[in-house]
């Protein structure tokens, strides 16, 4: 057989499929998979989204960062009740603290707010919503077979964003305590305008405090593997008596957060012919920050856009290609951030002390808080503005009333 090279190839198997795709099912209707749901609605796929729960106060901080606003306006823009904050104090384990401005606000939702919003979005762009739990994922044949509620139902191709604690993981493994922070805190009826957050002795983790409309989320996190719930919870009792929060109708929570280890991100398995993960179900948030909402956003986003392109295999890439390298970076230097030293004395005490003295160093946390800077380059700006970053150290430390050596800051 004589071959043209302009000759259209005969379609394959998988583009056969592929061409065909048309419903799809999502489970979880947190932020990945609502976005998600809203773009492959908005170009026309036949989407069903099942969430146990819906629009619920899921536990979270539920601060947005600079980055996910960049992306995505709306959630600014948007009428919904949220809380811009400008300030953010950060409290060594041994009491030091340092307080700067933010130059972009934090955005802090709700949860249940948050969740209402994405999930209006999605019905409005025509993502059917199921108020369902879905209990079997069966993806071994071409057809994706799900039961919610004790009714079966087929997809052509299935999100899984049931975040941290969903076991639907067909072909694929579940994350391991090592991969796992676990969370717990208060939703307390307070109001505040600075953010908190504060470090602890030589733990990978730490104490948060995150004003909302008309309560604070104050939560601690640290690996699952590592500390009980109990301790945990002493230390949080800790701080909320330390900061004089009331706590009287204090609405206590407890969650998973995925923490992934570098061979987590690296190796695990995210997606196959008629399946893929999303947000915290691929563990995709900041080991070192607990961010996730961003990455959820985005890996619900660009799995939408691989399937519009008629390219699911292109997901994996398209993730590396954003972020998935710089979380693999934060996986390194998580344990040197939280339990290394530098300069004598506990990393995390250091950058509260820096960030009280040098004003080049706030610039720096201010641009780590809103995302503007990545964990790549982090290491080389460190090092570029080390030496004036140390001059504005001494020179505050002798110059401001404060200056006398504090038994803490030895
Ligand atoms: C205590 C705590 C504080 C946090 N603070 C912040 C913060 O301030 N900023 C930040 O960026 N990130 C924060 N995170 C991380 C953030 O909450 C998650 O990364 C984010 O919610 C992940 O979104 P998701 O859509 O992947 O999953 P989720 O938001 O967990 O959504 C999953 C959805 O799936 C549904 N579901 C699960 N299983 C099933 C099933 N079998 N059938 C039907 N439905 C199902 C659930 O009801 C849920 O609605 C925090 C996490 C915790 C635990």
């Amino acid at each position: 057989m004589l071959y043209f090279p302009f000759e259209r190839a005969r379609p394959s198997h998988l583009e056969l499929v592929l061409t065909r795709m048309k419903e799809i099912a999502i489970v979880g209707g947190g932020p990945a998979g609502a976005l998600c749901g809203e773009k492959l609605s908005s170009a026309g796929f036949s989407v069903t989204l099942f969430d146990e729960h819906l629009a619920w106060e899921k536990p979270c901080g539920g601060g947005l960062t600079h980055k996910a606003i960049e992306k995505y306006p709306f959630l600014l823009d948007s009428p919904a009740a949220k809380k811009e904050i400008r300030s953010a104090e950060l409290i060594s384990s041994r009491g030091h603290r340092a307080r700067f401005e933010m130059s972009r606000p934090l955005v802090i939702y709700s949860r249940a707010v948050l969740n209402g919003l994405l999930l209006d979005r999605a019905e409005r762009a025509g993502c059917k919503m199921h108020h369902a739990r879905v209990t079997r994922v069966d993806t071994s044949s071409e057809k994706v077979q799900l039961t919610a509620a004790g009714k079966d139902h087929t997809a052509d191709f299935v999100v899984l964003a049931g975040g941290a604690r969903n076991q639907l993981l067909p072909g694929t493994t579940p994350l391991q305590p090592k991969d796992l922070e676990v969370t717990l805190g208060y939703f307390i009826p307070a109001r505040e305008e600075v953010v908190k957050i504060k470090f602890l002795n030589r733990m990978s983790g730490y104490i948060w405090s995150f004003p909302r409309t008309d309560h604070l989320s104050v939560g601690i996190c640290a690996k699952m593997a590592e500390y009980t719930t109990q301790s945990l919870r002493d230390l949080l009792d800790g701080f909320i008596r330390d900061e004089s929060i009331p706590n009287d109708s204090a609405r206590f929570y407890s969650h998973v957060l995925p923490s992934p280890e570098f061979t987590t991100l690296r190796h695990r398995k995210i997606a196959g012919h008629n399946w893929a993960l999303a947000g915290d179900a691929a563990a995709y948030v900041d080991p070192i920050t607990g961010e996730g909402l961003f990455y959820a956003l985005r890996s619900g986003d660009l799995l939408a856009e691989s399937l519009v392109n008629r390219q699911p295999e292109s997901y994996p890439a398209r993730l590396r290609a954003e972020f998935v390298v710089d979380l693999e970076i934060a996986a390194h230097l998580v344990r040197r951030v939280f339990r290394g030293t530098f300069l004598g004395g506990a990393v995390t005490t250091r950058m509260v002390q820096f960030a009280r003295r040098s004003a080049t160093f706030r610039d720096l946390l201010r641009d780590l808080f809103s995302g503007a800077q990545d964990y790549r380059t982090l290491r080389k700006r460190l090092w570029n503005q080390f030496g004036v970053t140390l001059g504005e150290f001494i020179g505050d430390f002798f110059r401001a009333p404060h200056s006398s050596i504090t038994p803490q800051e030895e």
